[in-house]
């Protein structure tokens, strides 16, 4: 396997859920990097999130649009940038059917934006050599579209069909890195990943919205009759097979990336109000809180992702950990529950 190592490395979205989660696990393990990281600070976003990272002397941070070209070159030029690891985006599926536009903003035009100076600042500073220079783009699942209960996983060669703005924008997103490689000889690499959980998310996610509620004793939303199925993955795992692919992937490839582990919403819904039964018991079991909602539009019924070529190739694997990091994960939701309210006690 090819060894890449960044230099000088722009993290984009790096103040929302995942990708603070990578800015921390980059400054804890890797040496000889300096780190820019871009985030325009949307409701998704927040210091918060990267408040024990903001004094390392090898990270900064830049409140700033990725649809700013002005800015991108400048952070291109000043901080000799080599490496891109592109998260931001908008994300949420609910939204993306409200108010579709920024979607197309954010996730089409921003990456547009990033990959179009990354070839312009890296064909006149590295010819584009791709031991030089590396673009590496995060995407989803959701692009590949909905399997029913017996379809095999999807592949990293399965149809992209995308039902949902979110979806397609990332799909756009996806294609214009794999054209850019074609076209341009940059070299990128693409992951797409599953449903991740875990600290730092925000709450108009699943799992957040779930155990708030639980905190909170409001109902629990679940869409339809609750039987979709997704696969999870613990986000540090995530950022840990996003590093693989950064030093070990080859260029021009995507790779999936997933938990193996696939759940019923329902499933999970009770299985976080058992855990929360234990460690924060309340007069009445959390299950009665759950409420079934009407069904989101176009709602995906199942998603599942082999691994196969990550685990193969790039020798990464999921563990096989879920329901403990859900308990952490659960755990670190208290203990910032418990961390507010005593703050407004005050
Ligand atoms: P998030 O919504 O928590 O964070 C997105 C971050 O991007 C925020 O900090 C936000 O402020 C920033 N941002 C948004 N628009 C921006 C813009 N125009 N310019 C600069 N910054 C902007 O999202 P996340 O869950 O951390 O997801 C990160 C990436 O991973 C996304 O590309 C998403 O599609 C992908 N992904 C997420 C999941 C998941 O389960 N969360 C799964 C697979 C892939």
């Amino acid at each position: 396997m090819d060894k890449y190592t960044p230099r000088n490395i722009l993290v984009t979205g790096g103040a929302g859920f995942i990708g603070s989660h990578f800015v921390r696990q980059l400054l804890q393990t890797a040496d000889n990097l300096f780190i820019v990281n871009l985030d325009a600070l949307t409701y998704a976003g927040s210091i918060k999130n990267i408040a024990d990272l903001i004094s390392y002397p090898n990270h900064r941070f830049v409140k700033g649009n990725i649809i700013d070209r002005a800015i991108i070159t400048e952070i291109f030029m000043h901080h000799s940038i080599d490496t891109v690891v592109h998260f931001a985006a908008e994300s949420h599926v609910d939204r993306s059917i409200n108010e579709p536009g920024q979607f197309i903003q954010t996730n089409i035009v921003g990456t547009f934006t990033l990959l179009d100076v990354a070839r312009e600042v890296w064909r006149q500073r590295y010819a584009l050599d791709p031991t030089q220079c590396r673009f590496h783009h995060i995407s989803t699942d959701e692009v590949f579209g909905s399997l029913d209960k017996l379809e095999a996983p999807f592949t990293e060669t399965s149809h992209y069909e995308p039902n949902s703005p979110y979806s397609a924008s990332k799909a756009s997103s996806d294609l214009l890195v794999r054209a850019y490689t074609k076209t341009y000889n940059l070299p990128c690499t693409l992951s797409n990943c599953s449903n991740n959980f875990g600290p730092y998310q925000h709450d108009e996610k699943f799992i957040p919205t779930t155990i708030s509620a639980c905190l909170n004793q409001f109902p629990i939303p679940v869409y339809g009759d609750g039987s979709n199925i997704r696969d999870w993955l613990y986000v540090e795992e995530h950022c840990q097979a996003i590093l693989q692919i950064l030093h070990h992937g080859k260029v021009g490839d995507t790779y999936n990336i997933g938990g193996n582990y696939e759940i019923s919403n329902i499933d999970l819904a009770k299985l976080i109000c058992t855990i929360m039964d234990t460690i924060y018991p309340t007069l009445n079991p959390h299950a009665e809180l759950i409420t079934f909602v009407k069904d989101r539009a176009g709602h995906d019924w199942r998603y599942a992702i082999s691994i196969d070529k990550i685990q193969n190739e790039l020798g990464w694997s999921p563990s096989a950990d879920f329901q403990a990091n859900l308990l952490k994960t659960i755990q670190w939701y208290l203990q910032l529950a418990r961390a507010e309210t005593s703050t407004v006690s005050i």
